[in-house]
């Protein structure tokens, strides 16, 4: 790509699934994992596989759990040079079973782990320096230390004429503190390209219904805003006046994290790559589709020729 590689910054997990569904974690029950995980790492992860220069900035313990996730991260061509390895925390975890409902019970180890201790070093530094895409995702927002790597990043990647995308990630029962909402607030406010779901357009634009928050983020000077609906697939709306709907793939959804994560890493490397909107758009819900038809948040990551196969194997539809 053009400038230097696509770099995320951010927590890098593993997850652990309960293998039966039901409530939480209150007797003991057979799982499965460790499995990568971490939103960012899922996104960077599908962004190699793509074949687009990718790099990643985050940190995980001097232990397997940490190894899981470096062993992955290169196997997919993701450049780890300014992933920390901190000898003292162990790496970021997350529990989860999902219940009957399909909602989703965790216990997490974040806060207190390697995900998020990392800060600005020589080796941060030297990427940062000829990056040409930085992502940013709303949840990595809650660590102080990527919201201080994330603020240098972003002038010096802009100042070199490099782009900004945000994946606002929040789940809507997620209050951020009142700095932290408008340090997102200035965050999509230069972004190039957004990849919100759900109601993180209406929560990024500050206005109720979907015209009014596209018209109001269109017109904050943001070129690109891509909308995923899950099953329904996923639309393009660019400042130009454009608008492109992208039909979902049909699949029958086995595990759904990640999806939305694969989707944001297909679409960014698609883009970066230099493919037109409507190509990206093919891509990234066939990543995020193929992902969903795996157990594990990024196992289902595919490479371009695998989203090729997917795409000519799978039905789609409105
Ligand atoms: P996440 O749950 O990972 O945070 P998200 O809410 O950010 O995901 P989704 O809209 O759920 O994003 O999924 C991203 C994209 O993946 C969708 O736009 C769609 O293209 C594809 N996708 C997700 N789930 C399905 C599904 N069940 N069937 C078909 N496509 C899907
Ligand atoms: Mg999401």
């Amino acid at each position: 790509a053009t400038l230097g590689p696509t770099v995320t910054v951010g927590e890098i997990l593993v997850e652990i699934m309960a293998t039966t569904v039901g409530p939480g974690f209150l007797a003991a029950q057979p799982l499965t994992g460790p499995y990568p995980s971490g939103a960012p790492a899922i996104f960077i992860d599908q962004c190699g596989r793509m074949g687009c220069p990718s790099a990643m900035i985050g940190a995980v313990g001097s232990d397997d759990f940490g190894r899981v996730n470096l062993n992955r991260l290169q196997r997919d061509g993701v450049d780890i040079s300014a992933v920390a390895i901190d000898p003292a925390f162990p790496t970021g975890s997350a529990f989860v079973r999902y219940r009957d409902d399909g909602t989703r019970d965790f216990v997490f180890n974040i806060a207190t782990s390697a995900a998020a201790r990392f800060g600005w070093t020589d080796r941060v530094q030297h990427l940062i320096a000829s990056a040409g895409h930085l992502h940013v995702m709303g949840s990595a927002l809650t660590m102080p230390s990527a919201c201080e790597v994330i603020d240098q990043a972003v002038g010096i990647v802009k100042a070199r004429g490099g782009s900004l995308s945000v994946d606002p990630n929040l789940r809507k029962e997620l209050q951020l503190a009142p700095q932290i909402e408008a340090r997102f607030a200035r965050l999509v406010a230069q972004a190039d390209l957004l990849l919100p779901s759900g109601d993180e357009l209406e929560r990024a634009a500050g206005i109720d219904g979907e015209a009014a928050a596209v018209a109001r983020l269109l017109g904050m000077g943001v070129e690109e805003i891509v909308l995923k609906r899950g099953a329904q697939g996923a639309t393009c709306f660019g400042r130009d006046g454009s608008r492109v709907d992208a039909a979902p793939f049909r699949v029958s959804e086995i595990d759904p994290t990640g999806a939305g994560d694969c989707f944001g890493g297909a679409y960014v490397a698609s883009r970066r790559l230099g493919l037109p909107v409507e190509q990206a758009l093919t891509y990234a819900c066939a990543a995020g589709a193929r992902n969903v038809t795996f157990r594990g948040p990024m196992e289902g990551a595919g490479t371009r020729a695998e989203l090729d196969g997917f795409n000519a194997s799978t039905p789609r539809g409105f």
